[in-house]
């Protein structure tokens, strides 16, 4: 009646997984007909354990033929294992899931959030706010399928908004809940939310578990507190290697690169092996400290000494670690011998060399990939048009502008938020919505003037408009990282770390000025672009201008 020989099992299924499987269907009965809902629940359990959805699909079979799904009337655990076996199926079968889901003569709590969880990690919002809406009496786990779900499709706004209300529910976090929630606060920048969870994870005694602490590492580091984050990691009972890694990107992420490479050092001392990400780390590290031939080791050693494939972030590490120090001509030969086919990080990260160390020929090089791999993308024409610009190559500049015209290619628009009071807000170029614009306007302004009297002189060549320089300073003027710092000067009491984010690549004009309003303010200000971290301070940038 029942056969796992009946296709291909999956790659993943060697021999001993297979060997697990057919003890488990023996055990369950349901070839003999001596099968109970508990024994072709355990078979469907296993089945969903080794990926193997044929199999699963022939216990289902079988079960039904056999009746024992209808003599399940009373008990969920037959019905719930199958229902797991499709909601956790790789390829997503959501539609069987949600037919048998629809057809079982008795749900309870944890079918409803086995759904849920499908649901919401695979970004059907919509859906799954509906169900839950169905849920008789959510509790914690049902809270926590959807905000882990939100913040795993990349809708961490939404898995906040939901925390939010499941404390207004006055249901309580739980460990689970916690790490979904600092990993939410992490991509949206959230650090007030961000400390509140941790906090409440200390007094929870949550934060033996490694997750917790891990997740913890990492929103500080996101939420630019490179040194919490690091308090975090000091204190933690037990560390892995995802704990090691997080820390190592952090200290790089902050141009710390000397700590990142210590750490390192401690890891090995300990005996904890790394992992890819431990190395994305450390050429990072290794890139914004100008140390090539260490990360070139660092890179030769993932496969000799680690037994690690190189991915496509390792690449775009060393070609960015070449391109920085000026040696474009290597960066290329090591493009051209690449195993994987270059992406646009990897020439985006040539171009920046290029732009860096003027060298015409190299830009063309990356642009004629790049309009193939990121049409799209303006970010790639206002670099060449400033290597053109360097170069004095004006005609150059405007064939350049023409270019971006014909090929219909829209400037990406540029945004910043800031958090204030518990709120964040969002600032676009330009924006003169926000009711207290004018003041914002006001306080930039006078910035800006005493920016000038200390050496400042707005950069026009990151504007690609067609206007005269007055009309090129003033669009300078209202990039949406000097509103949003504008902003938190005039809202926040003196001495307060202001903390930015911006979607976009800092620019060269926005940098300069915020080195100097660091140090005209008297505040340290973090700015979180696309790439990294620039903390201002005293009128510097711990980038050290090399970004
Ligand atoms: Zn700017
Ligand atoms: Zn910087």
């Amino acid at each position: 009646m029942l056969s796992v020989r009946a296709g291909t099992p999956p790659p993943r299924a060697h021999s001993s997984a297979l060997a697990q499987l057919h003890a488990a269907l023996a055990k369950s009965g349901l070839s003999t007909c001596s099968a109970t809902p508990a024994s072709a629940a355990a078979a469907a359990r296993a089945c969903s354990r080794l990926r193997h959805l044929r199999a699963g699909r022939a216990v289902h079979g079988a079960s039904t033929k056999l009746a024992l799904l209808s003599a399940s009337t009373h008990s969920t655990l037959l019905p719930n294992a199958l229902l797991h076996l499709y909601a956790s199926s790789p390829g997503g079968h959501l539609r069987l899931a949600r037919l048998l889901f629809d057809t079982m003569p008795a749900k309870d709590a944890a079918s409803y959030n086995i759904l849920l969880t499908a649901l919401a990690s695979r970004g059907h919002v919509a859906e799954a706010l509906e169900l839950f809406d169905e849920i008789p009496e959510p509790n914690v786990r049902s809270w926590t399928a959807l905000i882990a779900g939100f913040a795993q499709s990349g809708r961490p706004a939404d898995a906040l908004r939901i925390f939010r209300d499941m404390e207004n529910a006055g249901v309580s976090p739980n460990e689970v809940t916690v790490v979904a929630t600092l990993a939410a606060c992490a991509d949206v920048g959230d650090l007030d939310l961000g400390r509140q969870v941790h906090i409440y994870a200390k007094q929870q005694a949550y934060c033996h578990n490694v997750q917790v602490g891990n997740t913890a590492i990492d929103m500080y580091v996101k939420c630019g507190c490179v040194d919490v984050a690091r308090a975090v990691f000091d204190a933690m009972d037990r560390r892995t290697v995802v704990s090691w890694s997080a820390m190592i990107c952090g200290h790089a992420m902050h141009g710390e690169g000397e700590n990142a490479l210590e750490l390192f050092a401690a890891m090995s001392r300990q005996g904890v092996l790394p992992n890819g990400v431990t190395f994305v780390g450390l050429l990072h590290a290794c890139s914004h400290m100008g140390l090539v031939d260490e990360g070139l080791a660092f890179f030769e050693s993932m496969e000799k000494d680690h037994d690690i494939t190189p991915g496509i972030e390792h690449y775009g590490c060393v070609v960015d670690l070449l391109s920085r120090s000026g040696r474009l001509d290597e960066a290329l030969e090591f493009i051209n011998a690449m195993p994987v086919e270059p992406n646009s990080v990897v020439w985006g990260a040539l171009l920046g060399g290029a732009r860096l160390h003027k060298n015409v020929e190299m830009g063309e090089e990356a642009i004629r990939h790049l309009t193939v791999l990121d049409p799209g993308n303006d970010g790639y024409y206002v670099v060449l048009s400033n290597i053109y610009a360097d170069a004095g190559r004006w005609e150059d500049v405007a064939r350049v502008r023409r270019a971006m015209k014909h090929r219909g290619v829209k400037k990406t628009k540029g945004w910043s938020t800031i958090s204030v009071g518990g709120t964040v807000l969002e600032f676009t170029a330009g924006d003169c919505s926000h009711p207290r614009a004018t003041d914002i306007c006001e306080t930039l302004d006078k910035l800006l003037s005493e920016a000038r009297r200390r050496g400042y002189v707005p950069d026009t060549s990151v504007v690609l408009l067609d206007v005269d320089d007055n009309e090129k300073e003033r669009v300078l003027a209202r990039h949406s990282e000097k509103l949003a710092v504008a902003f938190g000067l005039m809202t926040t009491p003196p001495g307060t770390t202001l903390r930015v984010m911006k979607n976009l690549r800092v620019c060269s004009d926005c940098h300069a000025a915020l080195k100097l309003i660091s140090e005209i303010a008297g505040r340290e200000i973090v700015v979180r672009d696309r790439n990294r971290f620039h903390c201002f301070r005293s009128g510097a940038c711990s980038c050290r201008d090399y970004w």
